[in-house]
């Protein structure tokens, strides 16, 4: 098995979909795929939302059911394909409709239906077409994880028992996106969209040559062309660029996807399912040639800021370990830090709970909280050797009237991120990318042509 095509959820969304990704699948036969499918469009969601409503005791299946067995009719499949998981369902809801309530074990068990439903759809329509493929549950292929249930991460051992269950399935495996089983035998999920990270995990346990991703845009952008209409695909980037735009707000790749990729040095190609001519975006270890300043622009919304005042103790030894610590024990992530001789400004996700932060260091600090906020991100390898992106960045902003708020540089300098309003994180996208990538050569100034 020689490549990893994953298809996410609109790729597949509803009859005709799949039957382009059939065509597509048919193409790279002879390169032995291993195809990985997320739940249709909307299903994790529609599922999500069935499971809460079984804790207030009114669950209702019977969308859920409408929506597959219309696709198995389109299709023209065997309508009683999807019978014995459906009814799997209808018990489950009852279960927790009787005792009204929804662990974080049973969510994963309620959301794995959407994945394990596709699949079986998707197989039995490459059959049809004469493309062998056998349905397969990726706990059925060897992805053995942790029990941390709504994030859980493959144990180690996995590898070998994915390679050591799939070396020898004749014909296309198509396998579940984001699920898999515990020691105990729980099914557990890899976070939402997690099916880019089942589709790397595959890949890097096959040793596969290529993972494709396939989506529903032409590969990696250099913005959102919702906010950009002229935002272009990036033919090639670095897993670290990629890394950097995921963990950004990119919204092609799961954060956590690129590493079992990386691992290996497994190159990634991100896909258009309804343009599969297009080169899309491959990305690597390493890119030959020289490098545009920049790659691409994003920005990520829902960012809280965060000034912690010292009343008594900044510039002390263990300060900063106390209040990181204080994030720590709550799992809550800090993204930028930016530290001064009274103050400490952090940011984090709006959403955390940074009441219960306030209250654990009333003794040693206070702290002020500005939610509302957005980050906006320059990622670009070849930053490093530009340093002047920096001022043209900040010169666009300034520009167009919009203040940073805080400014950070990673040290790779593959990425610079800027703190603004929330309200003004599109404007800043659109600005930033229009002077980045949009200005004919003339109009850029000497300094930032130079090597491009
Ligand atoms: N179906 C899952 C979700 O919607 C996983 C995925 O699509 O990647 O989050
Ligand atoms: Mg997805």
């Amino acid at each position: 098995m020689t490549i990893v095509m994953k298809f996410g959820g609109t790729s597949v969304a509803d009859a005709e979909h799949i039957r382009e990704v059939a065509r597509i699948v048919r193409e790279r036969l002879a390169r032995k795929p291993v195809v990985i499918v997320s739940a249709h469009a909307g299903v994790t969601d529609q599922l999500d939302q069935i499971g809460r409503d079984a804790v207030l005791g009114h669950a209702d299946a019977a969308p859920l059911a409408e929506r597959h067995a219309k696709l198995l009719h389109d299709l023209g499949l065997d309508p009683s394909l999807l019978a014995p998981l459906l009814h799997e369902i209808e018990t489950l809801l009852k279960g927790i409709e009787l005792v009204r309530e929804l662990s974080a074990r049973t969510r994963d068990m309620v959301h794995s239906f959407g994945e394990r439903l596709s699949v079986r759809t998707v197989a039995a329509h490459f059959c049809s077409v004469g493309i062998p493929a056998v349905a397969i549950d990726a706990f059925d292929a060897g992805l053995i994880t942790d029990s941390n249930y709504g994030r859980a991460r493959p144990l180690p051992e996995a590898e070998k028992k994915i390679y050591e269950t799939l070396r020898n399935i004749p014909g296309v495996p198509v396998i579940t996106g984001y699920i898999g089983k515990d020691l105990n035998g729980h099914i557990t999920t890899l976070g939402r969209n997690g099916s880019d990270y089942s589709g790397a995990i595959f890949g890097n346990a096959l040793n596969v040559e290529e993972i494709q991703i396939w989506t529903d845009v032409d590969g990696v952008m250099t913005a959102d062309p919702r906010v950009v209409p002229l935002a272009q695909s990036i033919p090639e980037m670095t897993y670290e660029e990629a890394g950097e735009l995921a963990y950004y707000g990119g919204k092609v790749l799961h954060p956590a996807t690129i590493q079992p990729a990386v691992a290996k040095k497994i190159p990634v190609r991100v896909l258009n399912t309804k343009k599969p001519v297009s080169p899309g975006t491959l990305i690597e270890q390493r890119v030959p040639g020289d490098a545009l300043p920049v790659t691409s622009i994003t920005s990520r919304r829902g960012v809280a800021m965060l000034n912690v005042i010292s009343t008594r103790m900044l510039g002390q030894s263990g300060f900063m370990a106390r209040l990181f610590d204080e994030f720590g024990k709550r799992e809550i992530v800090i993204d930028h830090i930016a530290t001064s001789e009274v103050s400490v400004t952090l940011t984090t996700d709006a959403h955390s709970d940074l009441e219960s932060i306030e209250r654990a260091l009333k003794e040693i600090a206070d702290l002020e909280v500005e939610r509302g906020k957005a980050t906006v991100s320059i990622v670009g390898r070849g930053m490093r050797s530009h340093p002047e992106v920096v001022s043209k960045a900040l010169l666009t902003l300034h520009q167009a009237g919009i203040a940073p708020q805080l400014i950070t540089q990673s040290a790779l300098r593959s990425s610079l991120s800027l703190l603004v309003e929330e309200s003004q994180a599109s404007a800043a996208v659109r600005a930033l990318h229009q002077s980045f990538f949009e200005m004919a050569p003339a109009d850029i100034p000497r300094a930032a042509r130079a090597g491009a």
